[in-house]
């Protein structure tokens, strides 16, 4: 009997109380996919090959130095020449599922033709749609927005002797 009158005079009011105070607290969860925290500058996200400004053309050469860097072995590709004899990929693909987004990839490419961009959602309902293929990595051209590498470069470039000796 003590253990009803308790609940009914003392928790259930508590308990009333608590969720009256949070109704008019600020809500601490957001309303996703309407509303979207920003990501931080640095963030690393969905991969894309970039291309020249001046005229379209694929940046990317073929060297392999991203796939060799992967730590996740998530790179595969294989080489073409051009009928000009310029290298270029006939096949370049990342499976997203391995890649750890370290950025290695985009710190060992001389071409600047990879980048860990600020995509964040590209959930899919089957593994093999986790491979993306050149197809899928490739920015547009014309390009449908503008390129984010400017936003990018001087975010990712560390100036390690600045880190390592900073006075
Ligand atoms: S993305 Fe860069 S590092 Fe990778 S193969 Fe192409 S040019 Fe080489
Ligand atoms: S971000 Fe890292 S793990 Fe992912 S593809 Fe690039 S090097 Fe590999």
């Amino acid at each position: 009997m003590l253990r009803v009158l308790k609940e009914i005079f003392i928790a259930i009011p508590i308990g009333m109380f608590t969720v009256l105070k949070q109704m008019f607290h600020k809500p601490v969860t957001l309303n996703y996919p309407f509303v979207k925290e920003p990501m931080m500058p640095r963030y690393r996200g969905l991969h894309f090959l970039e291309r020249y400004d001046s005229d379209g053309s694929e940046r990317c050469v073929c060297c392999g130095l991203c796939a060799a860097s992967c730590p996740a072995d998530a790179i595969y590709m294989e080489p073409a020449e051009t009928e000009r004899g310029e290298r270029y990929a006939k096949i370049y693909e990342i499976n997203e599922l391995r890649c750890i987004f370290c950025g290695f990839c985009e710190e060992a490419c001389p071409e600047e033709a990879i980048f860990l961009g600020r995509e964040y959602e590209f959930a899919a309902d089957h593994r093999d749609k986790f491979i993306y293929t050149k197809d899928d990595l490739l920015v547009k051209w014309p390009r449908t927005k503008p390129s984010e590498v400017k936003f990018l470069r001087p975010l990712r470039r560390v100036d390690w002797q600045q880190e390592q000796h900073p006075h």
